[in-house]
C-alpha cells in the first residue's frame, strides 16, 4: 500500500475510520449549553464547502480508511437540499454508513426524503418532554414539532433511532426515567450526554453536569428489582462514544423490550483511548479533537485541486491528535470554540 493510501493511525495508535461532517454552522435552535448567550460567530457563505467539495473530501477520507460518516452541524437539516448531499455521498465507493444528528425540528418534512436518499441512522436531540422546559433550553424550540418529526422518522423506516439528552442537574435530572420510558415505548434508544464546557466555559454553569454514575442511578429507579448491567460489552456495534447498558430482569417491561440506554460521558468516564474520529467543519477544517481549538485547513488545497495536499493536511491533523481532551480545565485549556461551530 502506498503511504498516500495508508490508513489513518494517530500517534496513540488509534485507527480513524469515522468522520463527523458539519454541513453548516447555522442552527434553528440556540440550546443554552451549545450556543453562547451573546451568539457564536458564523461562517461567510463563500467559505462554506459546497456539496461537491464535501463529496470530494469524503472520497479522499474513504481512500484513507474512513468507513462511516455522520452529518451534523449546526443543524444539518437547515442546509438546503441536504438529501442531494446524501445521494452524492451514497455514490462514494467504499463508504459504509451515513448517519445524521438533528434537533428534529424539520424532520416531519425531511425524514422520508432523507431516508430514501440513503441516511442509515438517525440521532435526535431531546432534552425535555415538557414543552415549556424544552422551549427554554433550546431558546425557542417547539417540542411538538420534534415529536412529530420522530414519528415521521419511524414511519419512514428508521430503526433504533437514538434520542440524545444532555443531562443537566436542576433542569432535566428529574426526567431521566420519563425519557427512558418514552423511548422504550417507541423502540427508540435513550442516551444521556454529560455536558461539556465548550466556548471557554461561556455556555457552562459549574456543578450542573449530571455524572454518568448519577445517570445510571436515576435509570435504576425505574425498577427497584432490576440492576443496571453493561450491554454488549458496554459499547455499541460500530463504536461511537456511547457506553450501553440495560436494566436487567425486565420484570415489568413489555415482552421483547430491551430497556437499553446509552451514556456519553466525556467528563467523568472519558473514552479518549478509543476515539476513532476526525471532524470536518463546514468551512473545510479538520479538527482532531472537540476539546482543542487547533485545526488544519483542507479547503485551500481542495480548491486548487491539490488532493495530495489535502491528504498531507489530513495527516498533519492526525499527527496533532492528542491522547485526551482537557474539558476538566474549564476556561483554562478547554476549547474556545462552541459546539455549534463544529458539531457534536
Ligand atoms: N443540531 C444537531 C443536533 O441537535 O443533534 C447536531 C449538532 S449538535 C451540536 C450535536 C449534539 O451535541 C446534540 O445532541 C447536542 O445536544 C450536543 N451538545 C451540544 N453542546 C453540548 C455540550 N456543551 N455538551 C454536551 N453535548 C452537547
Amino acid at each position: 500500500m502506498s503511504t498516500e493510501q495508508a490508513p489513518l493511525v494517530d500517534p496513540q495508535a488509534r485507527t480513524i475510520d469515522y468522520l463527523r461532517i458539519s454541513v453548516t454552522d447555522r442552527c434553528n435552535y440556540r440550546c443554552s449549553y451549545c450556543v453562547p448567550a451573546d451568539g457564536a460567530s458564523r461562517s461567510v457563505r463563500e467559505d462554506v464547502l459546497s456539496f461537491e467539495e464535501i463529496a470530494a473530501l469524503v472520497k479522499v477520507f474513504v481512500g484513507l480508511g474512513v468507513r462511516r460518516v455522520r452529518l451534523t452541524g449546526g443543524e444539518p437539516t437547515v442546509r438546503r437540499d441536504l438529501a442531494t448531499l446524501v445521494r452524492m455521498l451514497r455514490a462514494v465507493d467504499g463508504l459504509g454508513e451515513i448517519a445524521l444528528s438533528t434537533n428534529g425540528h424539520l424532520l416531519a418534512e425531511l425524514a422520508a426524503p432523507l431516508r430514501s436518499a440513503g441516511v442509515d441512522r438517525l440521532n435526535v436531540s431531546l432534552d425535555s418532554l415538557d414543552p415549556a422546559k424544552f422551549e427554554r433550553i433550546t431558546r425557542g424550540g417547539d417540542l411538538l414539532r420534534v415529536l412529530a418529526g420522530l414519528e415521521a422518522a419511524r414511519a419512514a423506516g428508521f430503526q433504533s433511532i437514538k434520542l440524545n439528552t444532555v443531562a443537566i442537574k436542576g433542569f432535566n435530572d428529574d426526567e431521566v426515567t420519563a425519557l427512558c420510558r418514552f423511548a422504550w415505548e417507541r423502540d427508540l434508544v435513550p442516551r444521556f450526554i454529560e455536558e461539556m464546557p465548550m466556548a471557554a466555559g461561556r455556555t457552562y454553569l459549574p456543578g450542573v453536569c449530571l455524572a454518568a454514575a448519577e445517570i445510571r442511578a436515576r435509570v435504576a429507579e425505574i425498577d427497584p428489582r432490576a440492576t443496571v448491567v453493561e450491554d454488549a460489552g458496554g459499547r455499541a456495534r460500530g463504536a461511537g462514544p456511547a457506553r450501553y447498558y440495560r436494566l436487567s430482569e425486565a420484570t415489568d417491561a413489555p415482552p421483547g423490550a430491551m430497556r437499553r440506554f446509552g451514556i456519553i460521558s466525556p467528563m467523568t468516564e472519558h473514552f479518549c483511548a478509543t476515539c476513532n474520529r476526525l471532524r470536518l467543519s463546514a468551512t473545510g477544517a479538520v479538527h482532531a479533537c472537540l476539546g482543542y481549538d487547533d485545526a488544519v485547513d483542507l479547503r485551500a488545497p481542495l480548491r486548487t485541486g491539490d488532493l495530495d495536499g489535502v491528504r498531507a493536511a489530513i495527516r498533519r491533523a492526525l499527527a496533532g491528535k492528542r491522547d485526551g481532551h482537557t474539558f476538566q480545565l474549564i476556561g483554562l485549556g478547554g476549547p474556545r470554540k462552541a459546539m455549534v461551530q463544529i458539531g457534536g
